[in-house]
């Protein structure tokens, strides 16, 4: 008698629950926390999210902006005689984050990559390989120097050179996990795994004396199956690979991170680059970024960003791994024609 009263005290406990947002599939799994009203509460934020990037989405604040700017004068050398744009506090935030970076990476993250994206249609139906002509023409588009963020003290506004555009493909995901963390935290749950189209948070412990393990793709199988394990509590894993949106032409593979110097995809002869820390949005930008700098970018970005505590797997086509040493005792290779080197 007492336990049924308890028992419909209780709300229901629901499963894992999946949603098409930010261009992805979403999975949430709030376990014993899971109730209707929590995860409603988080596809609401993660739709607004959507609603302020969503570049292909005509009523997002991102593509009332790049509109805005579209029509201003054809120059990417100075700024055209364009008024300031007023963006709302969400966007300043991330816009800001994606510049310190972009500057930190000396470009090889770059949040006004928009117009390039556009040229090889990624994201699209349209994807295809563009002229040389095209991707010139296109190039001094792409300059995170020219974008401005000024302060009118009532809120902040935008200047870039017109035509410009900016795309947060390579960080909202990033921004809306840790949004979602600070969510559960508010809320008192214990343990969450949050997956956003493979940029994951595994938070809180799996259980009092163990970690989630968290699986990495293996980028030579064509079905998903994981390369490795990573066994971690509170932290997330994000992952920017060749395998998940590319096109495919005469037996070769263009990726969807585009390296703003060339207008090429990106290619150093990485598969994926796995990012390991606390924040979702450092991952993102990390992951995206380190796939355009390579190997070498990794003693750069410690040196320019020392606040980014970060870790890392990266895969190589050659079959080597190279993962950072603070993982060593938390990796499980599952494919032994890997060979990890830790550095
Ligand atoms: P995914 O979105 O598949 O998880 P990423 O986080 O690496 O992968 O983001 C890739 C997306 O970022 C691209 O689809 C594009 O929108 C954008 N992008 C591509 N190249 C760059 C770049 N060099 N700098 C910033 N953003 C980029
Ligand atoms: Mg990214």
């Amino acid at each position: 008698m007492f336990s049924s009263i308890i028992m419909s005290c209780r709300k229901a406990v629901l499963p894992p629950q999946v949603q098409v947002s930010l261009g992805t599939v979403c999975s949430i799994n709030l376990f014993e926390d899971g109730t209707q009203e929590l995860y409603g509460e988080i596809f609401s934020f993660l739709k607004s999210i959507d609603h302020i990037f969503n570049v292909n989405d005509s009523g997002a604040e991102i593509y009332s902006v790049n509109s805005y700017f579209k029509t201003g004068a054809n120059s990417a050398v100075e700024v055209p005689e364009l008024s300031p744009v007023s963006i709302s506090p969400v966007f300043h935030s991330v816009l800001r984050k994606a510049l310190d970076f972009a500057y930190a990476t000396d470009g090889a993250f770059d949040p006004s990559i928009g117009p390039l994206v556009k040229l090889w249609g990624i994201n699209t139906e349209s994807a295809h390989i563009p002229a040389q002509f095209q991707i010139d023409e296109i190039l001094p588009l792409v300059n995170y120097r020219k974008i401005r963020i000024l302060d009118s003290g009532e809120g902040k506004s935008l200047l870039m050179a017109g035509k410009m555009s900016l795309d947060f493909g390579g960080v909202a995901k990033g921004y809306a996990a840790d949004g979602i963390v600070e969510i559960l935290k508010l809320r008192g749950v214990k343990r969450a795994i949050i997956d956003l189209g493979g940029n994951i948070y595994a938070y809180g412990k799996k259980a009092p004396d163990r970690d989630w393990a968290v699986a990495v793709r293996d980028p030579q199988n064509k079905d998903g199956a994981p390369a490795l394990v990573i066994s971690i509590s509170d932290a997330t894993v994000v992952t920017s690979g060749d395998y998940e949106r590319y096109y495919e032409k005469d037996g070769r593979r263009f990726g969807h991170i585009l390296d703003p110097k060339s207008g090429m995809p990106a290619s150093d002869g990485i598969r994926s680059v796995t990012v390991v820390c606390r924040s979702s949005m450092d991952a993102d930008l990390l992951s995206t970024g380190l796939f355009v700098m390579g190997l070498q970018g990794i003693s750069r970005i410690r040196e320019k960003v020392p606040d980014m505590d970060f870790d890392y797997i990266i895969i190589m086509n050659d079959g080597k791994i190279h993962a950072s040493r603070n993982l060593e005792n938390k990796l499980r290779l599952l494919n032994d024609t890997y060979t990890i080197y830790f550095n």
